[in-house]
């Protein structure tokens, strides 16, 4: 069987770089989006991850531009083919409470986690429905399931990412795609370490499993939903967050 593809937005970032890992281990060709190369250090991130044997690549692509998106879809058809596994990971907070939070804070939120989802899934998911095979993750947030002070523009996009995966599943699912939801909740990365301090204690104070989680535990969720054999689980929502929000 030839290699699948697959891509990563924001596969450079803290969660992003172990869910590239963990799909490369099973045997996926790696692409991710990278917003600038430079800050990035991108060829850097990308020899690091051959070096262990991770056949991974990377495309410039800012996703809340859907005209870059289309630009960055044919890049990748051109130099790497068909992508058969698509992970939505891009996503940045701009916390504020809504009576001090102006319109670039919601805008870029929404534009980035919510629109990006949209701009790049668009981009593959006819060729996924030709091949009769795809896999879609989209990275949302308990935040999302919940609701969080400073954050109706992130808990908003979080929760739209999940109405969009379960529309999506229902389309996908006569034709061999899936496309499934995955809830961090708060996971050690640069994202959590800008909290302030007392914040963030709070926060772990809460967690029943006593700490923050880690990339890993993220990525071992999305390899999960990934798999070839996962065809069956379609529109689902898999929080990953220590018992921090329990539902049913
Ligand atoms: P991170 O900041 O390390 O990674 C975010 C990535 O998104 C970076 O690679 C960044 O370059 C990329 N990105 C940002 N804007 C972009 C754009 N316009 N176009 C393309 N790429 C863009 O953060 P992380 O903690 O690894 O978060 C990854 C995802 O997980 C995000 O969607 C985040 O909302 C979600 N999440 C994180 C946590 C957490 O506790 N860290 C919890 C719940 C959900």
């Amino acid at each position: 069987m030839t290699q699948r593809l697959a891509l990563i937005t924001g596969g450079e970032g803290g969660i992003g770089t172990e869910i590239c890992r963990q799909l490369g281990a099973a045997g996926r060709k790696i692409i991710t989006t990278c917003l600038d190369p430079e800050a990035e250090n991108i060829e850097q991130w990308a020899s690091n991850l051959r070096a262990e044997g991770i056949d991974a690549d990377w495309v410039q692509c800012d996703v809340s531009d859907n005209e870059a998106c289309v630009k960055m879809a044919e890049e990748v058809r051109s130099r790497f083919g068909e992508v058969d596994v698509l992970v939505n990971v891009a996503g940045i907070t701009r916390d504020a409470f809504l009576h001090k939070m102006d319109a670039s804070q919601w805008y870029s939120v929404i534009n980035i986690n919510l629109n990006g989802a949209y701009n790049v899934t668009s981009q593959f998911i006819a060729g996924m429905r030709e091949r009769g095979f795809g896999r879609v993750v989209n990275i949302s947030s308990v935040n999302g399931q919940t609701g969080q002070f400073g954050q109706t523009n992130y808990s908003a996009a979080k929760a739209g990412l999940h109405g969009f995966t379960m529309a999506l599943a229902k389309e996908g699912a006569p034709k061999g795609v899936t496309a499934n939801t995955v809830s961090p909740g708060y996971i050690k990365t640069s994202m959590t370490a800008a909290i302030p301090e007392q914040v963030r204690e709070a926060i772990v104070a809460q967690i029943p499993a006593g700490d923050m989680g880690t990339p890993e535990d993220i990525a071992r969720a999305v390899a999960f939903l990934t798999a070839d054999e996962a065809g069956y689980i379609n529109g689902a929502n898999l929080p990953v967050n220590g018992a921090l929000f329990c539902s049913f």
